[in-house]
């Protein structure tokens, strides 16, 4: 990090500033010119009038002094004023072009980096130019300026002592120009470690429900406090650098006053310099060693300002990952087909994709399935180019879709992501997201069209109902409502949804559903979805197994081939629902494919599908925990939970489960303590079926009883 590379983004700050920071420059001319001119005017004063005693030039002098204090007080504020100006100026500048410049990046690179470090270049970095630009800049700017008047100044007064003073002066620079460097990149670790612990607070704040739920409060603190130690110590130890570069060089210049003083007396003894010489001499000499001071004073802050800086140009030199072609091309209809041409796709060097072939003709509904982390909604992203593929080709219309605007690709489709994202604003704001300029009755069609219209009008504001940041007063289900219409307002031509009525219940699901069939006409639809009842109203489901493409049909030809798609229905099948989420239930058949009820007597299956009992799980709160003994086996019927592991104080996550997953088994075997723990991450309904209940059937079957008691020993 050269000072040069530093003045550059200087330069760049101000360089759009060009006229305001003239008209400053000239106010801190002025400034400096007086600054110099008081001193030497002493020796007038006191050579020329005092000693003569000429009453008459006394007055001039002092009359001219008066003058040119009101004059530079004048330039001084009219100096303030300008530069108050220019720094919010050039403040609003570079948070626009930051902002503009993460508007631009592709979201590659979101996934990449921690929210919080990104939040840290917004706030704490940009302070630290802040700091830089508002106080820091003039005073350099002012002391670097005197510092070459006053030196003329003193040439004027006496060469003789001058030249000793430009000999000594630059021993007091040695120590700095050694600190520097150092100081320099103890700045930038400073800001490092301070974006480490801005990004654990920040993710802390938006998983507060879980954290509550897990009773992880004095855990996090612990986290929090581990890595405040490291930004303590790296702050330390920058805070120390940047004052010892102040330090070393004020001491020398200290020295080397009281030096040239007695020097100075000495000839002022001989008589081989006037008094007034030497009162002025010392009196420039004062100024100096305050500009000095001044200069070096500014180190800390110039320095965090570099680091800063340089963390902030990090982010406009990233370039995005996906970019326009020159000449990108306009898709104005989707009017043929989408096609993966071998595609493969990989996250740097991990493949998730490989050489997917398929086709998707327009007016088709088609549904990705297969279990979780086998790449669908991966596949989605690549068709609204959310990454470019890694081989192969993916073809809009006969047309590669990296020949085509982003934009004009991205307006052809609606999309509803897993998380439907909400936004600060009203309901109604919410889902005009989805086309800015669409009328109010517009919208009000959409929300009807996703089912989204009778839970709105029943709010006390309805449609203008207030959302806070993120929208998390509303449920999962009706944020997907809204999402959903935002989605359909697009008036798209394909609609891309991934997992998109997962956290509805079962009879707004099937209404939504109805409506898109019914709607079938207007778009392409491709959905992925965990629920196969769902993808079996569509024309062709493919299935993904670890990145590959498994088996593609129909929901019969599937159904027909007995292979994965089979195994996943029989899966679901075996699992049923009440509307009112209330009960659930279990088939013995389903029971049948668990190697723990292999081989048992069907008629004793009936008998313990019977035993479960119906559970429900709110979000964020813990179904299993690590250590404790085990009493219950559990399906998951609704919902999605997260399974993970305690492991040197840390929390990993090892697996995400779906309905038709269940866990547990052990439990139905022994009370030994579980070993992971398992948290809801959305709404839940659970069936759970308890050890002393289970062993009163699985003991009547003696082979059973056998076998389950050999697995125990296992
Ligand atoms: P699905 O939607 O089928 O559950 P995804 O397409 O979301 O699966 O993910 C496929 C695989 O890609 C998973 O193994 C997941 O861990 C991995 N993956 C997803 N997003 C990223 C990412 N940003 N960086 C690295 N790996 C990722
Ligand atoms: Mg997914």
């Amino acid at each position: 990090m050269g000072l040069r590379s530093f003045l550059f983004d200087v330069r760049e700050l101000l360089a759009s500033h060009e006229r305001l920071v003239f008209y400053v420059m000239l106010g801190l001319l002025i400034d400096v010119a007086y600054q110099a001119a008081l001193p030497l005017s002493l020796k007038f004063l006191i050579d020329e009038a005092i000693v003569p005693a000429d009453r008459a030039l006394l007055l001039k002098i002092v009359l001219l002094m008066a003058v040119s204090l009101a004059l530079a007080s004048a330039a001084m504020i009219w100096r303030d004023h300008l530069y108050s100006r220019l720094s919010a100026a050039v403040l609003r500048g570079i948070r626009e072009r930051l902002f503009a410049h993460l508007q631009g990046l592709s979201i590659g690179y979101f996934t990449s980096m921690r929210a919080g470090d990104l939040m840290a270049r917004f706030s704490t970095d940009l302070a630290a130019v802040e700091n830089l630009v508002v106080s820091a800049l003039p005073i350099v700017f002012c002391a670097a300026l005197s510092l070459v008047v006053l030196s003329f100044a003193l040439f004027a007064l006496n060469a003789q002592m001058s030249l000793a003073v430009a000999l000594l002066a630059p021993l007091c620079w040695i120590g700095p120009r050694w600190l520097l460097p150092r100081a320099a990149a103890m700045s930038l670790e400073a800001r490092r470690r301070d974006a480490d612990v801005l990004s654990l607070v920040q993710e802390n704040l938006e998983g507060q429900a879980a954290v509550k739920a897990l009773g992880l409060e004095a855990y996090s603190l612990c986290r929090v406090q581990q890595r405040l130690s490291i930004a303590e110590a790296a702050a330390q130890r920058f805070n120390f650098a940047s004052y010892l570069t102040e330090r070393l060089p004020n001491i020398g210049m200290l020295a080397l006053h009281v030096v040239i003083l007695l020097w100075g007396a000495h000839l002022a003894f001989d008589q081989r310099i006037s008094v007034g010489t030497l009162v002025a001499f010392n009196g420039v000499l004062l100024s100096l060693s305050a500009a000095v001071s001044e200069l070096t004073s500014s180190a800390h802050t110039l320095l965090g300002a570099a680091a800063g800086l340089r963390r902030i140009r990090e982010v406009l030199e990233q370039a995005p990952s996906v970019v326009d072609p020159a000449d990108g091309r306009t898709l104005t209809r989707f009017s043929e087909m989408i096609r993966f041409d071998d595609v493969s796709f990989a996250y740097r060097d991990t493949p998730i994709l490989n050489n997917l072939r398929l086709e998707i003709s327009t007016g088709e509904s088609v549904a990705f399935v297969g279990r979780s982390g086998s790449g669908k909604s991966t596949a989605l992203n690549l068709i609204a180019r959310f990454h470019d593929v890694s081989s192969g080709r993916l073809l809009i219309d006969g047309d590669d879709v990296r020949n085509y605007t982003q934009h004009s690709l991205r307006a052809r489709m609606g999309i509803v992501q897993q998380d439907a994202m909400l936004f600060e604003g009203s309901l109604r704001d919410n889902i005009r997201l989805g086309r800015l300029d669409a009328t109010d009755a517009e919208v009000e069609e959409a929300a009807r069209l996703a089912e989204a219209d009778a839970f709105i009008q029943a709010l006390s504001k309805g449609y203008d109902t207030h959302l806070g940041a993120g929208g998390t007063r509303l449920s999962g289900g009706q944020r997907q409502r809204i999402s959903i219409a935002r989605a359909l307002l697009r008036r798209p031509d394909i609609l891309l949804l991934d997992e998109a009525t997962s956290a509805l219940d079962p009879a707004t699901e099937r209404a939504i559903n109805a409506t898109l069939e019914s709607l079938r006409m207007r778009y392409t639809t491709i959905r992925v979805t965990h629920r196969l009842e769902e993808a079996a109203t569509c024309n062709r489901i493919y299935v993904l197994e670890a990145g590959r493409l498994a088996e593609q049909g129909s929901h019969d030809q599937l159904l027909a081939a007995q292979g994965l798609y089979a195994k996943l229905w029989r899966k679901q099948q075996g699992l049923s629902l009440s509307d009112n989420l209330e009960h659930a239930a279990v088939t013995a058949a389903w029971l049948a494919e668990w190697p723990l009820f292999e081989g048992a007597d069907l008629v004793l299956l009936d008998e313990v599908s019977r035993q479960f009992v119906t559970e429900r799980a709110a979000p964020g709160s813990e179904i299993i925990r690590q250590g404790s003994p085990g009493d219950r086996f559990y399906i998951l019927v609704r919902g999605m939970v997260s399974v993970s592991r305690a492991r040197a104080g840390e929390e990993i996550e090892i697996a995400k489960l779906r309905e038709g997953d269940a866990f547990g088994e052990a439990a139905l075997l022994s009370d030994a303590p579980r070993n992971a723990s398992v948290r809801a991450l959305t709404d839940c309904v659970l069936l759970s079926l308890e050890r002393s209940r289970f062993r009163r059937w699985a003991d009547r079957d003696p082979a059973w009883r056998g076998r389950l008691e050999e697995l125990a020993e296992r």
